[in-house]
């Protein structure tokens, strides 16, 4: 690279050993002329060469900019910015959660590969895996999100991946990243840790021995519901060898608009993971009290079965989702006391998302575990009787008030 060039790819000048919370504002390309101070939104397609010689050059090392679905300057910024977050050495942008586990999977496995990944994932993730990739070869077990004796038996030759995500969604089971991590590395195998509902803010998953850490920026990297993203955080071999490459080929790429949202995003990230996680522990303790409420499924309560190892794993905080089923005396009953929390909100959206400001309420036994059969539900612990609250912003006392007008008095 010539002085011009490295000078366009150089990163903001920071001193060594800045922390995370200052990495989240300040970890990005290098400002241009102009000294922006808020980065650069480059919403362009194409880049202009100086000449043939350099244009050659840079499509060949795939360095510097050359086509956006390559590479973008926005785009590399909130890339290089995530993988300072997570500790990783690189990162590579995808358009969405989904789209970042689909380049993993194009990237890193072939037909004869084995996959093995907890049952309580993502649906979607549950749907990639098991039933899309099935169709090229690719066999994935389904194990136990907390039985680590399901993961060791599982193990064959050909197992390549190791994929949990923790805290799940809804019911909050924790796994131990560490303990997946050396089981994986024992196989020969890679263990894959979707961050999504922990962030980096709370738990960085490459510390503990993973070597893929994937997000859907969607949730609390934007944290207000604006955009769809994803990433892969990874080694600088992974990234550059495996990952990168996929991208460039198959297009699965981050708009430079969407990463300049998140961009925004991620420098309230801290602020925004240690409100929603003290409002969520306040609610969680509120409905454990409440005489309406049978159960409270929530990583920060000391009745969570893995409190102990939430609280190492996440910086001792629980994150802002929470589920409790409210009591009932059949699954008929259940539902309908259900129904009544959510339609007695007026203050909650009723909506599939989470890690917005805006708190949102579900009922996952009709929305994301719809496609669930009443026996793999129960089996799932996904109860008719179930409500899954993703905790945002409001003040505490509004959401309780709100919670309050259906579970009745
Ligand atoms: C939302 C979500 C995904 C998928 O992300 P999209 O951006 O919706 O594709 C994957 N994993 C978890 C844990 C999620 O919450």
């Amino acid at each position: 690279m010539n002085d011009n060039e490295s000078r366009r790819l150089a990163r903001a000048q920071l001193p060594e050993g800045v922390r995370p919370e200052t990495l989240a504002v300040r970890l990005a390309l290098a400002p241009s002329q102009h000294g922006e101070n808020s980065e650069g939104l480059f919403l362009t397609s194409t880049y202009v060469q100086p000449d043939a010689a350099t244009s050659a050059q840079r499509f060949a090392q795939m360095e510097d900019f050359t086509y956006s679905r390559t590479s973008n300057p926005t785009v590399r910024s909130f890339e290089m910015r995530l993988a300072a977050m997570e500790g990783a050495e690189a990162a590579v942008a995808s358009a969405t959660g989904m789209s970042a586990i689909l380049l993993l999977i194009m990237a890193t496995l072939k037909a004869g590969d084995h996959v093995i990944c907890s049952r309580s994932v993502f649906g979607s993730t549950i749907g990639l895996f098991g039933k899309e990739f099935a169709k090229f070869g690719v066999e994935t077990t389904f194990v136990s999100q907390t039985d680590l004796s399901e993961w060791h038996a599982a193990i064959r030759p050909s197992t390549k991946l190791l994929f949990a995500e923790t805290p799940t969604n809804p019911l909050t089971e924790v796994c131990d990243i560490r303990a997946l991590a050396d089981l994986a590395h024992n196989a020969g195998a890679l263990l894959v840790v979707d961050n999504t509902f922990c962030s980096p803010a709370l738990q960085k998953p490459l510390a503990l021995g993973a070597d893929v850490v994937m997000h859907a920026a969607t949730k609390y990297l934007d944290g207000q519901g604006r955009v769809m993203g994803g990433a892969l955080c990874a080694s600088e071999r992974l990234v550059r060898d495996a990952f990168a490459p996929v991208v460039r080929t198959a297009g699965m790429t981050l708009s430079p608009f969407n990463a300049w949202v998140l961009l925004k995003g991620m420098e309230t990230l801290h602020l925004r993971m240690k409100a929603q996680s003290a409002a969520t522990l306040a609610v969680a303790q509120w409905l454990e009290a409440h005489p309406a409420v049978s159960r409270v499924y929530y990583p920060g309560l000391a009745s969570h079965p893995q409190h102990a190892l939430a609280m190492a794993q996440q910086s001792g905080l629980g994150g802002a989702v929470l589920s409790f089923d409210v009591r009932a005396d059949s699954p008929q009953a259940a539902r309908e006391a259900a129904f009544r929390v959510i339609d007695s909100t007026r203050v909650l959206s009723i909506a599939t998302n989470l890690g917005d400001t805006k708190s949102i309420i579900t009922h996952p036994a009709t929305t994301s575990h719809g496609r669930l059969s009443e026996e793999q539900r129960q089996a799932a612990g996904i109860t008719q009787g179930l409500v899954r609250l993703a905790v945002g912003l409001e003040h505490v006392d509004d959401i309780t008030d709100d919670l309050q007008r259906g579970l009745g008095r």
